[in-house]
C-alpha cells in the first residue's frame, strides 16, 4: 500500500503492563503504524509510571477520553501487596479501570470473538451474546449485619431536609442469624439503561433485559420500569428505524431462553447477574483471551480493551527467556474497536474499512489454523492446527493483512 490511510481525530492510547505491554507495542508495530497516519495521545499506565506520578496519569487518561472521545486501554496491574513490593510502589493504588469507570460513568460490554475452527459449548450460539453488566450497587455496595441474637431488625430513613424518620420493619428474628441490605440509585440505573440502549443501537442487535421482578416488586421492578420508561420516551422510534427490539423478560426465563437462541443479542444485566453470567458466556466461548470490553458512557465516550488482565504467568516466563504463546485477539480487537468507531464519528469510511479488514484478517489466521496455546486445545481440525509463539501469531496476521490489503 502507497498511502496510509489518516485517523482524522486524536486518538487516546493508554499502554499497559507485563506480557499486554509487549504484545501491544508489537500490534502496533506490525498491524497498525505500516499502515495508519494517526495522532495518538499517548498515556503510559505502566504501573511504576502511574506510581511516579500518583496516579495522575490515570486521571489524565480518562480527562483525554472525555476531550476526544475514543481511547484503548492495554491491560493494567491493580496493585495489591505482592505488587507493591514487587514494583516498590508507594502504595496500592486503585484499579486504573475502576478510576476511568467512575469518571466517564460508563458501563462495560464484553463481546466474545467467534471463529468457524472453535464451536461455543452450546450447539446453538452461532452469533456473540454481549453482556453489559451494570457496576454500581447491589452486594458490590452493600451492608451486612451479623444478627447475634433475638431481636426486632428495622430500616430507619432519615430525609435530609424534614428529617422525618421512616422506619420499616425487616424481621422479627427468633434467634441468630445474619442481614443484608442493597441499594441503588436511579440516576445510576439510568445512565444504565442509556448506555445499554446506545450500545445495541450502535451494533444494531436486539437488547434483553431481565431481573428478578416478580419477587423483587420495587427493587427490581425499579430497573425494569427505568429501562421501560427512558425506551418509550428516547428510544423506540430509534430502534424501530434499525430494525432491532427491545424485550423485556424474568431472569428465569432469559436464562432458559439463551440457551435455545443463535445469539447475535445484547444482554443487559445487574451488577451481580452480569459478573456471573459474563464469566459463563467467557468460558462457554472458549477462552479468556478471545473476550472484548467496551466500555460505553452515557454521554458518548468510548474506551475499548481486552477483557484479560496482564497475563503474569506468561510475562515471567518471557522474562526467563522462555518462549511464550500468548494470544493477542482481544488486544487487536480493542484497536479496531476503537478504529471502527472512531471512523464512525469522523464519517471516514476507510479508517472503517481498515478496522474490519485487520479483524478479517486476524479471524482468517485461527481459521487457517495459526493459533496460539491457549486455542491450540479448543479447536478443530486438530491435524492442520499449528501452535505459534507470541511473535509468530502477529506475524501471521501481518501476512494475512497485507494480502488482503492488496486485494
Ligand atoms: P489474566 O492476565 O487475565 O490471566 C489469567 C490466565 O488466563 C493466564 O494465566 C492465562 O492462562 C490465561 N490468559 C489470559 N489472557 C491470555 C492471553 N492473551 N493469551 C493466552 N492466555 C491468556 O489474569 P491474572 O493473571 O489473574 O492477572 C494478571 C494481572 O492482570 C493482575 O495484576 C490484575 O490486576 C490484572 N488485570 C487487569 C485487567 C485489566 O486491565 N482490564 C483485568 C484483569 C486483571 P494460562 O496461564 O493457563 O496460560
Ligand atoms: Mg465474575
Amino acid at each position: 500500500m502507497s498511502q496510509k490511510i489518516k485517523v482524522k481525530t486524536t486518538l487516546v492510547e493508554m499502554d499497559g503492563d507485563e506480557m499486554t505491554r509487549i504484545m501491544w507495542q508489537m500490534v502496533k508495530d506490525k498491524l497498525l503504524f505500516p499502515y495508519l497516519d494517526m495522532n495518538i495521545d499517548y498515556y503510559d499506565l505502566h504501573v511504576k509510571h502511574r506510581d511516579d506520578t500518583d496516579d495522575q496519569v490515570t486521571v489524565n487518561a480518562a480527562k483525554a477520553i472525555m476531550k476526544y472521545g475514543v481511547g484503548i486501554k492495554c491491560a493494567t496491574i491493580t496493585p495489591n501487596e505482592d505488587r507493591v513490593k514487587e514494583y516498590t510502589l508507594k502504595k496500592a493504588w486503585k484499579s486504573p479501570n475502576g478510576t476511568i469507570r467512575s469518571m466517564l460513568d460508563g458501563t462495560v460490554f464484553r463481546k466474545p470473538i467467534l471463529v468457524n475452527n472453535i464451536k461455543p459449548a452450546v450447539s446453538a450460539w452461532k452469533k456473540p451474546i454481549t453482556i453489559g453488566r451494570h457496576a454500581y450497587g447491589d452486594v458490590y455496595s452493600n451492608t451486612e449485619f451479623a444478627v447475634p441474637a433475638a431481636g426486632k431488625l428495622e430500616l430507619v430513613f432519615t430525609p435530609r431536609e424534614s428529617g422525618k424518620q421512616i422506619s420499616i420493619p425487616v424481621f422479627d428474628f427468633p434467634g441468630p442469624g445474619i442481614a443484608q441490605v442493597n441499594h441503588n440509585l436511579d440516576q445510576s440505573i439510568l445512565s444504565f439503561a442509556r448506555a445499554c440502549f446506545t450500545y445495541a443501537l450502535s451494533e444494531k442487535i436486539d437488547l434483553w433485559f431481565s431481573t428478578k421482578d416478580t419477587i423483587s416488586k420495587i427493587y427490581d421492578a425499579g430497573f425494569r420500569d427505568i429501562f421501560d420508561r427512558e425506551f418509550e420516551q428516547n428510544w423506540k422510534d430509534k430502534f424501530q428505524t434499525a430494525g432491532i427490539e427491545y424485550f423485556f423478560t424474568l431472569i428465569d426465563d432469559a436464562v432458559a431462553r439463551i440457551m435455545k437462541i443463535e445469539g447475535g443479542i445484547l444482554w443487559a444485566l445487574k451488577n451481580y447477574d452480569g459478573d456471573v453470567l459474563s464469566d459463563m458466556i467467557a468460558s462457554a466461548n472458549g477462552s479468556l483471551a478471545m473476550m472484548t470490553s467496551v466500555l460505553v458512557s452515557p454521554n458518548g465516550w468510548f474506551e475499548y480493551e481486552a477483557a484479560h488482565g496482564t497475563v503474569q504467568k506468561h510475562y515471567y516466563k518471557h522474562l526467563q527467556g522462555e518462549e511464550t504463546s500468548s494470544n493477542s485477539m482481544a488486544l487487536i480487537f480493542a484497536w479496531t474497536g476503537g478504529l471502527r468507531k472512531r471512523g464512525e464519528l469522523d464519517g471516514t469510511p476507510d479508517v472503517v474499512e481498515f478496522a474490519d479488514i485487520l479483524e478479517a484478517a486476524a479471524l482468517a489466521t485461527i481459521e487457517e489454523g495459526i493459533m496460539t496455546g491457549d486455542l491450540l486445545a479448543l479447536a478443530e481440525n486438530k491435524q492442520v492446527n499449528r501452535k505459534v509463539n507470541t511473535e509468530g501469531f502477529i506475524d501471521a496476521i501481518a501476512v494475512n493483512l497485507q494480502k488482503k490489503l492488496n486485494g
